[in-house]
């Protein structure tokens, strides 16, 4: 049975990693489908799908889990939820299972007459991409909650500093006439 995994991955961290682990115990293989693929240099949505796709692909090789899991795919949104899901049909080879995090996505598949299955959550508190961006905003440490193919892309492409240099411009966007200086 061939499974289909969506989410944004910003970053791809140890907590991804191990929801594609569990998911193999229950499909034969799994399409990695990397969401929002045009969005990147945002803070919910700092890196490319070309640098999600290249975290994801070294870390399965790494891992040895490649062969299971042999396409990924950028599926850019679209400006039409009830179309969506023939969208990413038409963008990944049959699968017959979809997992994501992302209720309306969930509601999209089902309605759509495909099988849903919820991935497992593993220490969301830590391995939580919002959480993972924060610390990197913030000089904290972030490395130790993503696998090192991560870091070596954000680090490639000095992505601490991308996510500070949209930081400062997001609140220069969002200052009012007379605010003091970021
Ligand atoms: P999300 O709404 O950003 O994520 C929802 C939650 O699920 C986040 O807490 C996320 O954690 C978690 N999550 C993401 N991937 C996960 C995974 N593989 N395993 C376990 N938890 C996971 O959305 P998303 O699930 O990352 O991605 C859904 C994608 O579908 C988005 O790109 C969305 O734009 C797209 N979509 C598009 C349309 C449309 O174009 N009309 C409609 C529906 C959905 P982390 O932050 O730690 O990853």
């Amino acid at each position: 049975m061939m499974g289909l995994l969506i989410g944004r991955y910003q970053p791809f961290h140890k907590g991804h990693l191990e929801v594609i682990r569990s998911i193999l115990k229950e499909v034969d293989d799994l399409i990695i489908g990397i969401g929002s693929a045009q969005i990147s240099h945002t803070l919910d949505n700092p890196f490319t799908a070309g640098e999600r796709m290249t975290m994801i692909s070294s870390a399965l090789r790494d891992e040895g889990l490649a062969g299971r899991c042999p396409f990924i795919i950028p599926i850019p949104d679209l400006w039409n939820n009830a179309l969506w899901v023939n969208h990413v049909k038409s963008l990944t080879p049959r699968f017959e299972v979809a997992y994501t995090g992302n209720p309306l996505a969930q509601r999209l598949f089902r309605e759509g007459g495909v099988e849903v299955g919820v991935p497992p959550l593993f220490d969301r508190v830590k391995f939580s991409g919002t959480e993972i961006r924060r610390r990197m905003l913030r000089g904290d440490d972030w490395e130790s909650l993503v696998p090192v193919q991560t870091i070596a892309v954000v680090k490639g492409v000095r992505g601490v500093e991308r996510i500070r240099d949209i930081s400062r411009s997001e609140k220069i966007t969002f200052l009012e006439p007379g605010d003091a200086s970021p």
